[in-house]
């Protein structure tokens, strides 16, 4: 095993040419998805479905049978339209973290697949992916990531052969915590881009609004977050009869400063100069304005992927599964169990 200590730099990585397609399944929580990337790294366009409850959370059960009776569908689109199987060299699917029963759907369906066609098979770290699709996308190189989806909200760097985690939330994820709020108010999964509409229009019909009596609990604890504090205090306003999207902009405007500020001090402690976002929650414009000021008000700049990449999507796990594949080695049948708790620094990082 090789674990690459010069600096960082994706152009490298594409320097590789695999010669054929990777295909990869994500599976980890309310999506089935799956993408594919081609022999130098540019990730192609994923096919995928998405668990939407009609009310209460995503039960894991029920979201693994949805993956079960769309994966057959997807494939088959994907195959059809977007990829030749003669070309594959590789399967690539989400190992972990997620939910036990979504796991095992999208790993079972990657080992009868690179068993069908005989090509080798990759368990990769989601959240790595979304950190390597992002810095192949936006020709980052050694980012600080503010990685903010619905389950996890970290703060991450490369530092000495792996990615550690210098931040995260202590209790849910950023857009968990959007999600419950909405739901509350009637608003279905996913809830956070109806509220970052809602914030929007108040703010486009109050445009001298300030937070005075908006106010919302500090989520900083040192370099972590906790957004639980935050939830309770939003809905509580609305009890009292603030108006919705009043509460959504304070809802936002705080969650995100709490980002940004847990964001920034790791570039600062990392010497790190770029700040990439990845994650569902990097969709919403207004977390990457304020992420594009911090870093531009540092001498640093600010990366995002297009909004795709930012969700959950197979052609992320593809990307990594390339990488593994030219700077590491395959999975082994018997190494490729789910690891519902996998963490973000329990990955090498072998490549550029
Ligand atoms: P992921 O878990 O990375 O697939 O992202 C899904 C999460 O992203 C959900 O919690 C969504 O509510 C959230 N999300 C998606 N788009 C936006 C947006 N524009 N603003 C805020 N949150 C968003
Ligand atoms: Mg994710």
């Amino acid at each position: 095993m090789v674990i690459a200590t010069s600096a960082p730099s994706c152009e490298a990585n594409r320097s590789r040419d695999l010669g054929g397609v990777v295909i990869g399944i994500e599976s980890t929580a309310h999506t089935f998805s799956i993408g594919w990337v081609d022999g130098v790294g540019v990730p192609g366009k994923s096919v995928s479905a998405f668990v939407r409850p009609v009310e209460g959370g995503i039960h894991p059960r029920e979201a693994a049978d949805h993956h079960a009776q769309h994966a057959g569908g997807i494939l088959r689109e994907l195959l059809s339209d977007e990829v030749v199987l003669s070309d594959v060299k590789a399967i690539a699917f989400s190992q972990g973290p997620g939910l036990g029963p979504c796991l095992r759907i999208g790993a079972s369906v990657a080992r009868s697949l690179a068993f069908q066609i005989d090509v080798p098979l990759i368990g990769v770290n989601h959240c790595v992916a979304h950190i390597e699709v992002g810095r192949e996308r936006c020709d980052c190189d050694d980012p600080v990531l503010l990685y903010a989806s619905g389950g996890n909200t970290q703060v991450i760097a490369r530092l000495d052969g792996r990615y550690r985690v210098l931040g995260e939330t202590l209790d849910i994820g950023i857009g968990n915590m959007l999600d419950k709020f909405a739901r509350a108010q009637g608003i279905p999964f996913p809830g956070g881009p109806k509220v970052e509409k809602l914030a929007m229009e108040w703010l486009s019909e109050n445009p001298d609004s300030t937070l005075d009596g908006l106010e919302l609990p500090y989520a900083v604890q040192g370099m972590d977050l906790a957004f639980s504090g935050l939830l309770s205090a939003a809905l509580n306003l609305v009890e009292k009869g603030m108006p919705l999207p009043a509460v959504c902009w304070s809802l936002q405007e705080h969650a995100f400063a709490a980002c940004v500020e847990v964001a920034e001090r790791a570039m600062a402690h990392a010497g790190k100069s770029e700040l990439l976002l990845g994650g569902g929650v990097a969709c919403n414009d207004k977390l990457r304005a304020m992420c594009a000021g911090m870093a531009s008000s540092r001498g640093g700049s600010s990366h995002v992927p297009e909004k795709f990449l930012c969700v959950d999507n197979g052609s992320m796990i593809a990307t990594l599964g390339r990488l593994q594949l030219l700077w590491g080695s395959p999975t082994a049948l018997d190494e490729s169990g789910v690891k519902q708790d996998l963490r973000t620094d329990e990955t090498p990082i072998l490549w550029n």
